[in-house]
C-alpha cells in the first residue's frame, strides 16, 4: 500500500458555482446571460472534460475579459484531497474534504432520523472515493451522500448517520479526479456504491449522471452507470422515467423480511413484496435486468434456506444475482464467510438456474472494499 497527496481546491473558489454542476444547455444559458457568447458554454466544459484543465488563466482560446469575468461568477474543484491510498492490487481510494456540506445539504434525505448538521466538522464533510481497474475497466465506485442515513449494520459509511447530500458537481467531480490519477486514464464505468443513498438525493445524481454520460461531459455509456440501493419504491419508479437508461441494482442482503429489518434499518419502510412490485415495474418499462446485491455475513443470511428463497425471488423478477463476501468493519459485529461457504451459496443458486457471480474484494488492505467506506481519515 502506498500513499501520495492529491490536488486541492483552491477554498476561494468555493462560493462561486461549480463548472461541474452544469450540462451544456444550462452553462450556455449562464453564459448568454452574462453577455458572453453562446459558444463560451462549450468551450469551458471542452477545457475542464477533454483537456483536463481548472485553471481559468490557461483556456487560451477565451479573451482576458472574458477569463475574468467567469472566474469572478464560477470555480471547478471544490474539494481537497486529504488522502491518496494506493492498494496492493491497484485500487485507489480518495479521501476529499469539501469546504462545507453544500446549498441543499440533506434536502432530500429521508426519512427523519439523522440529524443533520449543515456546517459540519473536518471529518463529517470528507466522503471516499474509490477507482478499481481490471483488465478492461475502469470502475469509479463513488458516494452520493456524505455519510449514510441508512444505517446497514454491516456498513461503515452510515455508522455516523448522514451529514448532507452531495452536489451533482460534487459527484462528478470524483470521477473526473479519479480520471485525472497518474496512470489511470478514461473512466469507464460509475457505480453508485460508496457512501450514500443515491435514490434519496435523487436529483443531484440525475444531473450527475447526466454530465457523466455526455459526449461534452466524461462520455461514460448508460448501461455503464450503475445506480444501486437498499429500494425506496417511489424512487425507483421515478428512475423508470429517466431519460438515460441507466443500470439498476438492488441491495437485498436476505430474503425474508424480518431478517432484512435486522440487516438495513430502512427495510421497515418497505417489504421485499413492494420492492418486488417496483423492480418489476422498472423491467416493464425499460426492459432492463435487475441486479441483486447480496452480501454474505457467516451464519446470518448465508445458510441454505436463504439461498433457496433468494434463488426463488431473483427468477420470479429476471434478476441477476451478485454475492459479496462481508469486509470486516473495525466494531461491527459480523463474520466474514469461508469461500466454501460462499461456494455452497451459489451452487444452490445455480442449480436453480439463476445467473449469479461472486463479486471480488478489491482494495481490502486500504479499507475501499464494500462496505468500508467511511468519512474519516484513518491510519
Ligand atoms: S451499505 Fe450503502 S445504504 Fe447501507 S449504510 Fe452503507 S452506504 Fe448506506
Amino acid at each position: 500500500m502506498s500513499e501520495t497527496l492529491g490536488n486541492a481546491a483552491n477554498p476561494a473558489t468555493i462560493d462561486r458555482t461549480s463548472l461541474f454542476e452544469f450540462d451544456l444547455d444550462s452553462l450556455s444559458q449562464e453564459v448568454v446571460a452574462m453577455g458572453l457568447p453562446r459558444r463560451t458554454g462549450g468551450q469551458l466544459l471542452k477545457w475542464v472534460y477533454e483537456k483536463g484543465v481548472t485553471d481559468f488563466e490557461r483556456m487560451t482560446d477565451l479573451s482576458k475579459d472574458a477569463r475574468a469575468q467567469i472566474a469572478a461568477r464560477f470555480s471547478t474543484l471544490q474539494g481537497s484531497v486529504v488522502r491518496h491510498q494506493v492498494a496492493s492490487d491497484d485500487t485507489q481510494k480518495l479521501l476529499i474534504e469539501w469546504a462545507d456540506l453544500g446549498p441543499d445539504a440533506g434536502a432530500e434525505a429521508k426519512p427523519a432520523g439523522s440529524a443533520l448538521r449543515l456546517a459540519g466538522t473536518a471529518t463529517e464533510r470528507q466522503t471516499e472515493t474509490v477507482l478499481i481497474p481490471t483488465e478492461d475497466r475502469r470502475t469509479a465506485c463513488v458516494s452520493s451522500q456524505v455519510g449514510c442515513p441508512v444505517g446497514c449494520k454491516f456498513c461503515a459509511s452510515g455508522i455516523g448517520g448522514l451529514d448532507g447530500n452531495l452536489t451533482a458537481g460534487r459527484i462528478v467531480e470524483q470521477v473526473w479526479r479519479l480520471g485525472r490519477l497518474e496512470g489511470v486514464g478514461r473512466v469507464s464505468n460509475v457505480v453508485f456504491m460508496g457512501m450514500g443513498e443515491p435514490l434519496a438525493n435523487f436529483n443531484n445524481v440525475t444531473q450527475a449522471i447526466r454530465i457523466l454520460n455526455a459526449e461534452w461531459g466524461l462520455g461514460i455509456g448508460a448501461r455503464k452507470i450503475t445506480v444501486s440501493t437498499v429500494g425506496l419504491p417511489p424512487a425507483i419508479r421515478k428512475l423508470c422515467t429517466f431519460d438515460i437508461p441507466v443500470t439498476l441494482a438492488l441491495s437485498l442482503h436476505a430474503p425474508f423480511d424480518e431478517l432484512r429489518r435486522k440487516i438495513i434499518p430502512w427495510a421497515e419502510y418497505s417489504t421485499i413484496d413492494e420492492l418486488l412490485d417496483a423492480c418489476q415495474e422498472w423491467f416493464v418499462k425499460t426492459g432492463r435486468e435487475i441486479t441483486l446485491e447480496y452480501i454474505l455475513l457467516g451464519g446470518v443470511n448465508d445458510r441454505r434456506e436463504h439461498a433457496e428463497e433468494l434463488a426463488r425471488l431473483a427468477r420470479s423478477m429476471r434478476a441477476n444475482v451478485n454475492l459479496i463476501r462481508y469486509n470486516e468493519v473495525e466494531g461491527v459485529p459480523f463474520a466474514r464467510p469461508t469461500s466454501g461457504d460462499v461456494h455452497a451459496f451459489q451452487e444452490v443458486l445455480r442449480a436453480k438456474h439463476v445467473n449469479v457471480h461472486i463479486r471480488a474484494s478489491r482494495g481490502r488492505d486500504i479499507a475501499a472494499a464494500c462496505g468500508q467506506l467511511r468519512h474519516e481519515a484513518r491510519h
